[in-house]
């Protein structure tokens, strides 16, 4: 009876491992022909001075609008990405659309030379030196200074490097563009390295703030990352803020930047304009 089991077993999951094979090979050429730009679109999360509430920057998040399947988070295709090797060329097109974007911005008189836009960048493009020219090539383009445009990596990018990484980050580092950490307290043990590295900011994650406003320990932890990051002589960006109370803590405590669902979704660029309108006139009032 078990034989028959087993063998029926068998013949109810082989069409199956077909099947999720023969999707993700379609998933592929799907994202062959988007990330050539037809179906790809970013999105764009404020980051938000919290003294003043006003609007310092925005982060581009990259979407997949499927033709059949709907919008795609990136945590299900930047993996999909890399394995196929797609990775560069998508990270080109995220570069060049949101630079140019942000020139469009600045033509609108909506945004001033303050603000930036935070961009992330994959292992593969630190590793390469061909996306050092790309970042130098869009900026001589759009004609936008360099301090306005910062690059993303994840900790676990830059450790993982080897010396040509850090040739690269230096070489970004060169143009003038902005670099920071970004998920930052999730990867390794990241003291030693806050120091050596030419980066500017870290953006702490998310997790690290979960707890502020019902863990009564949370708060002290803030403060003891902050002032770690602060000794290393970098500022910190906090992620995830999803309520008042989490955004009254960081105030209260000193930090200088937010990002999060509390103040914005990521959204479209048409509602970029709506945002700094009414971050505006909410600072101005207060
Ligand atoms: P990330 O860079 O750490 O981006 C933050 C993620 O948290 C975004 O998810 C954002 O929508 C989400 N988020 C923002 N505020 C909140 C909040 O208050 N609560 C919660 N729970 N989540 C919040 P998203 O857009 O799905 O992106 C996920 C990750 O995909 C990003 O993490 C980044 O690592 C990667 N990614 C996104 N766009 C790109 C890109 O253009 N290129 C590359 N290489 N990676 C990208
Ligand atoms: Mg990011
Ligand atoms: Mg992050
Ligand atoms: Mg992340």
């Amino acid at each position: 009876a078990s034989k028959a089991e087993g063998q029926n077993r068998l013949h109810v999951f082989e069409p199956g491992l077909l099947l999720v094979r023969r999707l993700r090979s379609q998933l592929l050429d799907d994202l062959r022909i988007a990330v050539k730009g037809e179906g790809l679109v970013l999105h764009y999360q404020p980051v938000i001075e919290l003294d003043t509430g006003r609007i310092e920057g925005v982060e581009a998040l990259v979407r997949w609008q499927h033709p059949t399947r709907g919008l795609i988070m990136p945590d299900e295709f930047i993996p999909l990405a890399e394995d196929a090797g797609l990775i560069s060329e998508l990270g080109l097109w995220v570069l060049t659309t949101a630079v140019h974007q942000l020139r469009r911005w600045i033509d609108d008189a909506l945004v001033d030379s303050t603000f930036s836009v935070r961009i992330n960048i994959s292992a593969t493009d630190l590793q390469s030196l061909q996306f050092i020219e790309d970042v130098r090539g869009v900026l001589k383009e759009t004609g936008v200074r360099p301090e306005q445009v910062v690059l993303e990596l994840t900790e676990v990018a830059i450790v993982r490097g080897n010396e040509l990484d850090r040739y690269s980050l230096g070489g970004l580092r060169g143009l003038g563009v902005g670099i920071e950490i970004d998920d930052f307290g999730t990867g390794y043990s990241s003291i030693s390295y806050l120091r050596r590295l030419p980066v500017d900011r870290v953006k702490v994650d998310r997790s690290l703030i979960e707890g502020l406003g019902t863990d009564p320990s949370q708060p002290a932890l803030v403060a003891a990352v902050l002032q770690l990051v602060r000794a290393c002589g970098l500022e910190a960006v906090w992620e995830g803020v999803e309520t008042a109370e989490q955004a009254e803590h960081l105030r209260n405590l000193g930090c200088l930047s937010a990002q999060g669902y509390y103040f914005s979704k990521p959204v479209p660029p048409e509602q970029v304009p709506g945002l700094l309108a009414k971050a505006s006139a909410e600072s101005n009032s207060s």
